[in-house]
């Protein structure tokens, strides 16, 4: 599906590297004629999207610390000024440590709720007031822990479930300024975040996908701009799963022994 987001002003969040969601939601937008703004923690990583997505269109980076409200501020200040207005925000940046609840530390803790749900409610905050008087569209990541918790990240899980949670109220809050809030559910994409654990078990989570495959970042960032658009007007407070029926059955394997043996 393509889209025309010419004249539309777009921010994603975590859109360094080359290799993940943010970044394939950037060059989404951009190929569809978006100016695009990117934030990013790690600069090398945000310059290095920078340069890939400069032959694709308009492109500025603000280095920025999604989970501290002041460089917050100063990347929506700095975005403002440049375009004049603000018309989608992705808050797509996370973090998904390996950690067992009662081995974490509060600091550990308190890192993965700053920045996979804080950020979301101050990305929110600051950017209404740019978004109130024309309208726009807020886009959060989810995960598939949202839905179903996941032992060994648990402190993920619960940001991530109180995301969705957020993503809701946010929806009916933000209604009246013609604001509207959806969210994305990825299941398994293979992005840098994903590595490690696809690397160890690449065969076990394909199976528990009905499709028997798993995503890439751009099957994510096409569900983004389906959402941001305007053929999606009508939604808001809801998700996109983009997971190739992850746990959509207790037995995806069935059908494919079934075909096999056809
Ligand atoms: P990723 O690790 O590849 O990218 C995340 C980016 O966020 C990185 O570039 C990182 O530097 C940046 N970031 C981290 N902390 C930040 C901070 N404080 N301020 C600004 N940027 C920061 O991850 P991804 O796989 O592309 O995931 C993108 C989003 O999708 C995340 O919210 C993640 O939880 C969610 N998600 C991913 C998957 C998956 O399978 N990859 C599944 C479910 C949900």
């Amino acid at each position: 599906m393509s889209f025309n987001y010419s004249g539309r002003v777009v921010g994603v969040t975590g859109a360094g590297g080359t290799a993940g969601i943010g970044f394939a939601i950037a060059k989404k937008f951009l190929e569809s004629g978006a100016k695009v703004f990117i934030c990013d923690l790690n600069e090398e990583a945000l310059n290095l999207a920078a340069e890939a997505l400069k032959p694709f269109g308009d492109v500025r980076t603000f280095k920025t610390d999604v989970s501290k409200e002041r460089d917050v501020k100063t990347m929506f200040e700095a975005a403002y000024k440049a375009y004049g207005k603000i018309d989608v925000f992705v808050s797509n940046a996370g973090i998904y440590p390996q950690k067992l609840v009662c081995e974490m530390t509060e600091q550990q803790w308190d890192t993965v709720m700053n920045v996979n749900l804080k950020s979301v409610f101050l990305c929110a905050r600051e950017v209404f007031h740019y978004m109130k008087d024309k309208g726009g569209v807020l886009i959060n990541a989810a995960s598939y822990a949202s839905l179903m918790a996941s032992a060994g990240s648990g402190a993920y899980a619960a940001s991530k479930a109180a995301v969705y949670s957020l993503t809701k109220t946010l929806a009916a809050e933000l209604a009246p300024y013609n604001i509207r809030v959806n969210g994305f559910i990825p299941g398994v994409i293979e992005t840098g975040m994903t590595k490690g654990v696809i690397d160890e078990k690449r065969g076990e989570l394909e199976g528990a996908i009905a499709l028997h495959r798993l995503g890439a970042p751009e099957d994510v960032a096409n569900a983004v701009a389906f959402l941001a658009s305007d053929e999606a007007s009508y939604m808001t407070g809801t998700f996109m799963e983009v997971s190739g029926g992850k746990l959509c059955v207790q037995n995806p394997h069935m059908p494919w022994k079934i075909k096999e043996e056809q």
